[in-house]
């Protein structure tokens, strides 16, 4: 079971022919073969496999509750299995396949573990589809409500306990699991860098500092349905004039605060071709290193807006979630000050693990394409084996 073999057994599992890029969703039936494939992996190492009350799957070399009752817990690597729509190849999986496979380097070097060392596979950490991110994660550290959850639809009006009563799994188990999380002791995501930050270094692994400050606004802009042809243009009130200057101000403002700024899914009532739009609902994402900076982003375009009379809602904001400082300099020292540290624009479980308090940090390995969330998203195999030499030392170092 080398990387490559692991590699070719999951490559077919959930890609679109026409497309080439990857459907693997939370609670399918790829889902269910992804997650079959990963238990005969880590039951072919002896490695004790549990799930915990999101269905996260937990394998784990040594025991990780006489850890806990010792005082010392695990060291916990690995990464997520599901795609968003289309998706790349590397985001998740190789943080998943290089966990496994740096536990098989530890082995052959005849390491023996002082502390459990897990492997994770979180599941729905892309939110393709219910909508809501790392539901694995927030599940279990209770930053999603267990209700909430289970009551999320999917675009078929399937609810996520209904997916899960279909996969085989009780719903009603779904909620916060301090059992699991005291388990890890340190968690260590390998990810693919979602960017050039690693190409435009000449560097092939990087160390994370953070995640970016982001979050999501609802701007709704008002407007009067009437006839294309025959109303005057001065006597329009047009809702979608206030949402195209509110798109190009997302793009202007996000450059003056060196920030990421991006409308990418709008609404438009009544929505007819002849007919003038009384209602326009853009949903605005903006993130960037500074949070004061990301909130200067958004207070330009909400001024724009506001000329339009339009209205802005906040629905979700994350502060800085920064990794943690003496587990990323311990990795740092151990692989060498040349590695870069990185922050990034994406989330992921590490991220939510951390805001819960646990020690975490994320290494990414170089992307050359800068592209993720697509088919084009790669990582040479030189790159992937670094990422493995990387975890692998570092499990051995904190493990040992
Ligand atoms: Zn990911």
């Amino acid at each position: 079971m080398t990387f490559e073999s692991m590699w070719a057994a999951i490559e077919p599992l959930g890609r679109d022919a026409g497309t080439g890029g990857y459907r693997r969703y939370a609670w399918t039936a790829c889902d269910h073969e992804l997650r079959e494939w990963f238990g005969q992996e880590c039951r072919a190492r002896g490695l004790d496999l549990t799930t915990d009350r999101m269905g996260n799957q937990w394998a784990w070399w040594g025991d990780p509750d006489a850890a806990v009752a010792a005082g010392d817990p695990g060291i916990v690597i690995g990464s997520h299995l599901d795609s968003v729509p289309d998706g790349g190849a590397f985001d998740g999986p190789l943080g998943v396949v290089s966990a496994l496979a740096a536990a098989d380097a530890l082995r052959a070097q005849g390491f023996q573990p002082a502390r459990p060392i897990g492997v994770v596979n979180f599941v729905d950490e892309e939110g393709a589809r219910f909508g809501v991110a790392c539901a694995g994660s927030r599940v279990i550290t209770g930053a999603l409500d267990a209700d909430r959850a289970r009551g999320l639809t999917d675009a078929d009006g399937v609810t996520m306990a209904e997916a899960m009563r279909r996969a085989g799994r009780d719903p009603a188990a779904l909620g916060p699991d301090a059992e699991a999380l005291r388990r890890i002791g340190a968690f260590i995501e390998l990810h693919v860098e979602q960017g050039r930050g690693l190409v435009d270094l000449g560097q092939p692994i990087a160390v994370a500092t953070d995640i970016w400050p982001h979050g999501r606004w609802r701007l709704d802009f008002p407007g009067t349905a009437n006839h294309a042809g025959t109303t005057r243009l001065e006597d329009r009130h047009d809702a979608m004039l206030g949402y195209a200057e509110a798109v190009l101000t997302a793009r202007s403002a996000a450059a003056r605060h060196g920030c990421v700024a991006t409308i990418g899914k709008v609404t438009v009532r009544p929505g007819g071709v002849n007919a003038i739009a009384s209602h326009v609902t853009g949903w605005l994402d903006a993130r960037g290193p500074v949070e004061a900076a990301v909130r200067g982003t958004v207070e330009d375009i909400a001024r724009v807006a506001a000329g339009h009379g339009a209205t802005l809602t906040e629905e979700s904001w994350t502060p800085t979630t920064a990794f943690d400082a003496a587990l990323s300099d311990r990795l740092s020292k151990l692989l060498g000050e040349h590695v870069p540290r990185l922050g990034t624009g994406a989330g992921h479980d590490a991220g939510i693990l951390a805001t819960a308090g646990i020690p975490t940090a994320m290494l990414f390995v170089r992307n050359p394409t800068g592209v993720s969330h697509s088919p084009e998203e790669f990582a040479e195999r030189d790159d992937c084996h670094a990422g493995v030499a990387a975890l692998a030392r570092a499990v051995r170092e904190l493990a040992g």
